[in-house]
């Protein structure tokens, strides 16, 4: 090539990517790069993380089609950023569950799955809200779980095994949270009781005297153990969601010095690992109200950041061609609540499906309940039956019985990536694929910035 001609396309190429650059970032600062974020964008005084455990891509779907609809859509699709989140734990498993996943967001580190807060080996890692109380930030959880699961204690305390609730209630006497909500009530006998209400904590136990309370710190404890699933709730004695998110809020939103919160659609993941869809979808769109709220909360306020993902993704739920939304809405009450009316209740339960599953219940049906009776945990194996048939009836899929009762591929949880929605101040930083404890060490950053 002519050197002339070779010079001048050079000098194009320079042209170009120098306009490139200038497209890029005014001020020399990389789009991409987390750090140059600072320079330019105000840090968030407060971030509030909604968890949908068990909520991975597929059950959003399926809550847009069968809650809102799909013209309608929930509300947290209607987010400007969005990013995708890696779940891999520690160790040699490749698919997390709740304990592992919670570490990675409240703690920036990886752990074995079962294990709160701390190391494979036992040590311990500052979670948010250790965190928080260094900066003199107000901490809340909120679970439609037992406040003592896995995904609220990964916030607030270590311990090597997630099953030991009741030590967990303990270490949360001194962790430094302001508001904890949810259900988890045996764990709190009345002696443990006294000891919080020493150390200045005030107890609620009804909606009602949620909707009344004005003061952190502050336990509201409104069922024995798991909240009930958003289909069976009695309205009257457990507060939705959104109003525990709402009452938090309110609460934190007071400390001038800003809010870490944590709202957990706690029962997402125990309807995807009882095949239950139409029970799913329900708690999908109850958390997708709690999401709205805080959204609405955090564009009044302006400093707050608001994040929604998942733990990991539950079941292996699959969306068949003949999905029928008619089938799913129509069900009043969850498998489990039809277990106990059968079971408890003493009704026959093909009188039960009839009357709950909303659309007409065929002979095949209630047969292929029993045959499927017999695969599952005795303990579950009903429930578990009833969900299944009721569910593929709908057009929807979980992974098959035969192959979680006997765990040879998986206890109920499925690996995929989950997505990650984000509003508000440093929003930004949580878009691409990020694994799970980048989101948490990006929450520090975001509220750590320009300080
Ligand atoms: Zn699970």
């Amino acid at each position: 090539m002519n050197p002339a001609v070779e010079f001048g396309r050079r000098l194009r190429v320079l042209a170009f990517h120098a306009l490139l650059l200038c497209a890029a970032g005014c001020g020399g600062t990389d789009e991409n790069d987390p750090d140059t974020l600072p320079k330019r964008e105000k840090p968030a005084r407060n971030v509030i993380l909604l968890i949908g455990d068990g909520m991975g891509p597929a059950q959003l779907t399926l809550a847009r089609i069968a809650g809102p609809g799909v013209h309608e859509g929930l509300a947290l699709e209607k987010t400007p950023f969005v990013g995708l989140v890696k779940t891999y734990p520690a160790g040699t498993m490749l698919v997390t569950d709740s304990a592992a996943a919670a570490t990675a967001f409240a703690c920036a580190r990886k752990t074995t799955n079962g294990t709160l807060g701390e190391s494979p080996d036992g040590t311990d890692y500052e979670n948010l809200t250790e965190w928080c109380r260094k900066r003199k930030k107000s901490v809340g959880l909120v679970t439609t779980a037992s406040v003592t699961h896995a995904t609220p204690a990964a916030f607030a305390v270590h311990c090597p095994d997630r099953n030991k609730e009741a030590d967990v209630a303990q270490e949360y006497l001194g962790a430094g949270v302001d508001i904890l909500f949810g259900g988890g009530l045996q764990y709190f006998p009345e002696t443990r009781q006294a000891a919080f209400r020493e150390a200045g904590y005030g107890f609620v136990r009804s909606r009602q005297e949620l909707l009344g309370a004005e003061r952190a710190p502050l336990i509201g404890l409104f069922a024995d153990r798991f909240m009930d699933f958003e289909i069976d709730r009695p309205r009257e004695v457990q507060p939705s969601l959104e109003e525990m998110a709402m009452k938090a809020i309110q609460i934190l939103s007071r400390d001038e010095d800003g809010f870490f919160l944590m709202i957990e659609g706690g029962r997402i993941d125990m309807a995807c690992h009882g095949h239950d869809a139409a029970t799913m979808v329900r708690d999908v769109v109850a958390f997708d109200l709690a999401v709205q709220y805080a959204v609405a909360f955090a564009e009044r306020d302006g400093n707050t950041l608001v994040l929604v993902t998942a733990d990991h993704s539950t079941g292996g739920l699959a969306i068949g061609e003949q999905v029928s939304v008619d089938r799913l809405r129509g069900r009043t009450a969850s498998a489990e609540r039809m277990r106990e009316l059968t079971v408890r209740g003493n009704r026959p339960l093909p009188d039960v499906v009839r009357e709950h599953a909303g659309f007409e219940v065929t002979d095949r049906m209630l047969a292929q309940i029993e045959a499927l009776k017999a695969v599952g945990d005795p303990k579950y194996s009903l429930h578990n039956a009833i969900a299944d048939v009721l569910s593929r009836a709908a057009g929807v899929t979980f992974i098959p019985l035969d192959v979680q009762a006997t765990h040879l591929v998986t206890k109920g949880h499925d690996g995929c990536d989950v997505p990650l929605f984000a509003w508000g101040p440093r929003a930004a930083d949580f878009t691409g694929v990020l694994d799970n404890t980048e989101v948490g060490a990006r929450i520090r950053r975001a509220m750590e910035a320009g300080k």
